[in-house]
C-alpha cells in the first residue's frame, strides 16, 4: 500500500486544484493520499468529492505555520474537526498575518527597484486562497529577477534578506493543544529540515509529546540518511507516530513527485486510529470502491 500523507494544491502553494491533486495521486497509484494545505481546510470538501470519484483513501489535513522557541516549525494537524471553532480562529489568524505580510513584502521589493505590484502578483497566482512567499517567488521568476523559487528564497524572501517581513506563527505547543481538542493528531513535519532542526532536539520531542503530539514526520526530502535514523532512534523512544511523504507541491517544487517519500501501513494505523479514540468526525474517505 502506498501512502503519502503531505501534499500541496493551489488553495496554498501548490499548483494543482485539490480534485486534480487527487485525481494525480491516484494515477501515480497511491492508495492513500493526505492534502495538507497550509492552514486551512478550504481544499477540503472538493478533496473529498474527487477521492470518492477515484477510490482512493484520502486523509484530511493542515500544515499549520507555528513557532518554538523563536525558530519556525510547521506542524501537520491530521483529520480534526473543521468545525472547531478555536482551531479555525487560530488558522485565521495565521492567514491574516500572512495575507498582510505579502503586500508589506512587495513594497521592500519595489524599494530595491522591481516592479513587483499586487496585479502582478495576482497573475501569477490567480486561483491561490492562501498566497505567501512562494507566490511572490514565482512572480520574480515571471520578472525575470531570478531563475527559480530557490533563487528568489536565496537572494530576497529569506528570513534576513531584502525583502523578508516577519509575520505572525502560532505558538507550537498551543497549536498542539488546539489540534488535540479538535480531536485531530498532530504531527511535527520536517522537523529536521530548514529552520527548525536546531531547536528540535530530544528534549523538546519530549516537551512537545507531553503536550499532545503524537508523531514525527521522518522521510522527507529534507531529511538526509542521518537525519532520518536520528529521528526514528527519538520516535522509537518517545513512542511517536512516524511517517514519510512527499511534500509534494505540483510543479511548484521540484523532486518531490506523488509518493517519493511514504508512510507505512501500519503508522497510518495508528493516525486513524488516534483520531477514532478523540471521537474526531474527520475520518478517511474515498476507499470505498477499491
Ligand atoms: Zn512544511
Ligand atoms: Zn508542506
Amino acid at each position: 500500500m502506498t501512502i503519502d500523507l503531505h501534499t500541496h494544491s493551489s488553495v496554498s502553494d501548490g499548483t494543482a486544484s485539490p480534485a486534480d491533486l487527487v485525481r494525480a495521486a491516484a494515477a501515480a497509484g497511491l492508495e492513500v493520499v493526505a492534502l495538507t494545505d497550509h492552514d486551512t481546510t478550504a481544499g477540503w470538501v472538493e478533496a473529498v468529492a474527487a477521492a470518492e470519484e477515484c477510490g482512493i483513501g484520502l486523509v484530511r489535513g493542515i500544515e499549520v505555520s507555528a513557532r518554538y522557541r523563536g525558530a519556525p516549525v510547521h506542524l501537520l494537524a491530521y483529520l480534526p474537526d473543521p468545525r472547531d471553532q478555536a482551531l479555525q480562529a487560530e488558522l485565521g489568524r495565521i492567514v491574516a498575518g500572512r495575507e498582510e505580510r505579502v503586500p508589506a513584502m512587495l513594497a521592500r521589493l519595489r524599494e530595491l527597484g522591481i516592479p513587483a505590484t499586487e496585479a502582478a502578483l495576482a497573475e501569477v497566482s490567480p486561483s491561490n486562497r492562501v498566497t505567501g512567499r512562494p507566490h511572490v517567488a514565482d512572480l520574480l521568476v515571471r520578472l525575470g529577477v531570478v531563475a527559480d523559487r530557490d533563487e528568489a528564497f536565496a537572494r530576497y524572501l529569506a528570513d534576513g534578506k531584502a525583502a523578508y517581513v516577519d509575520r505572525y506563527a502560532a505558538d507550537l505547543i498551543s497549536m498542539i493543544g488546539l489540534v488535540d481538542a479538535a480531536r485531530g493528531v498532530a504531527v511535527v513535519a520536517h522537523p529536521w529540515g530548514r529552520g527548525s532542526a536546531p531547536v528540535l532536539d530530544e528534549r523538546a520531542f519530549a516537551e512537545l509529546a507531553g503536550a499532545g503530539l503524537a508523531g514525527v514526520e521522518v522521510d522527507h526530502l529534507d531529511h538526509d540518511a542521518a537525519a532520518r535514523s536520528g529521528l526514528r532512534a527519538i520516535a522509537g523512544r518517545l513512542d511517536l507516530i512516524v511517517t514519510g511523504s512527499s511534500d509534494h507541491h505540483g510543479t511548484g517544487k521540484t523532486g518531490h513527485g506523488l509518493g517519493c517519500e511514504t508512510t507505512a501501513p501500519g503508522q497510518l494505523r495508528r493516525i486513524l486510529d488516534r483520531a477514532a479514540a478523540l471521537g474526531s468526525p474527520t475520518g478517511l474517505v474515498g476507499r470505498a470502491r477499491r
